[in-house]
């Protein structure tokens, strides 16, 4: 029976969404609580651009330490030979690639104006598949952007022929959120059946239903025999209205109405971290998560009605679908109501060593504290507010990967 997998797209669609965006550590830290949630695979960056080198050879780093596996690391690229020639330039042990092409006559018209067909577009989609194989990739994602305005016939023929060049998924983007379940399971189903590839969903909320469109391609594409891959982002960033969020679409997958009876993930989740992973990117962000979030909104456990409150207290299931705990909630939290230190670009060593002592972190001596402060200062300059008790134990444990992800080097 094919199996449900995630690809979270955080660090790629969610920083490239307008008035947001990340620092390297914090797409670092993103990875590493993916990847402790069991997350498929990340799709960590852009290979092309320039200012993500040392941060994606940093993230491959820590792969080959262990540090992030098994998830996958997974860069995004242009269908066109020319950015897999740079990829591969740039960051030459990238192993996962997914190549974007537009493939409605919407787009291929709207963008290319009149410069090219539809086999065009088929032609560079097979040569830049091959090119990413021959220069190393081991898998590829084909993506067909605004998959849900595109013709059929039309997917079906570009679907076949990025398996018949080697491809191991093909992504069906609704770029436009336009889908509704209906439809994304019927094309879904259609492709799955007549390509007889793995399907990736890539889902937006323009019309609210990234999550129950996520849900329902999986569907189809389990229905026509293959894999199903969501892509999902950490509480819905993403472009305009944002994407299917993760813990939503594991909630929907694992616990909604005999869903998993048939439909069932492959590998396995740690719903527990979805509580810190959902914090963490709310606290990256500057985005608040809104007070009635699937399972991590501050109201997701709350009951007010005496009608409510008696039923819950009574058994939390009168109420209740999934209990707190499972998503790693419930824990005391510390808060600090008094004098309070903080490590910033401009801190000494003293305040340093005090914040790093209240997370039990000691160092041999006090030149590789300082050298530990330099590269946090480093990592204030970047983020512009104080770093997580993980970030400064990260910067602790691997400083030199923490030095090449907090280089940039421009103009070289
Ligand atoms: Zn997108």
């Amino acid at each position: 029976m094919p199996k449900i997998y995630f690809i979270d797209v955080t660090n790629r669609d969610g920083v490239q969404t307008a008035r947001l965006g990340l620092s390297k550590l914090e797409k670092t830290m993103i990875n590493t609580y993916l990847n402790e949630m069991g997350v498929f695979q990340s799709e960590f960056g852009f290979p092309t651009t320039r200012h993500e080198s040392f941060y994606l050879q940093a993230n491959l780093e820590l792969a080959e330490i262990g540090v992030l596996q098994p998830i996958r690391l997974g860069g995004w690229i242009r269908a066109i030979v020319s950015d897999v020639v740079e990829t591969f330039k740039l960051v030459s042990n990238i192993r996962h690639l997914n190549l974007s092409i537009s493939t409605s006559s919407q787009m291929i018209e709207g963008k290319f104006q009149g410069r090219k067909s539809g086999d065009d577009i088929i032609n560079d989609m097979g040569e830049t598949v091959d090119a990413a194989r021959a220069l190393g990739a081991e898998t590829i994602g084909v993506n067909a952007e605004d998959a849900s305005r595109t013709d059929l016939d039309f997917l079906i023929k570009f679907g076949l022929a990025a398996k018949e060049h080697g491809a191991d998924r093909l992504r069906y983007c609704d770029t436009l959120g336009y889908d509704n379940p209906f439809t994304i399971y019927e094309a879904i189903k259609a492709l799955a059946e007549n390509v007889g590839i793995a399907i990736e969903t890539h889902c937006h909320g323009d019309l609210g239903l990234a999550v129950a469109n996520s849900i329902a391609g999986a569907k189809g594409a389990i229905d026509g025999g293959q894999d199903a891959y969501i892509n999902t982002t950490v509480n819905g960033i993403g472009e305009r209205a944002g994407n299917a969020d993760l813990v939503a679409v594991i909630l929907a997958a694992t616990k909604s109405k005999r869903f998993a009876e048939k439909y069932q993930l492959g590998g396995s989740i740690n719903l527990s971290k979805a509580w810190k992973l959902a914090r963490f990117a709310s606290y990256a962000f500057g985005v608040p998560i809104p007070i009635n979030q699937p399972g991590v909104g501050a109201n997701a456990f709350a009951h007010a009605s005496g009608i409510h409150a008696d039923g819950v207290l009574k058994d939390p299931e009168n109420y209740e679908l999934y209990g707190f705990e499972e998503l790693g909630r419930g824990d005391p939290e510390l808060v600090e109501t008094g004098r309070e230190i903080s490590a910033g670009q401009y801190s000494g060593i003293s305040g340093f060593s005090h914040v790093m002592g209240k997370i039990e972190v000691s160092f041999a001596n006090r030149e590789e504290s300082s050298k530990v402060l330099e590269l946090v200062r480093y990592a204030n300059v970047e983020a512009q507010k104080p770093l997580v008790a993980d970030e400064l134990l990260f910067i602790a444990k691997y400083p030199k990967i923490a030095k090449k992800l907090l280089t940039l080097a421009p103009l070289e």
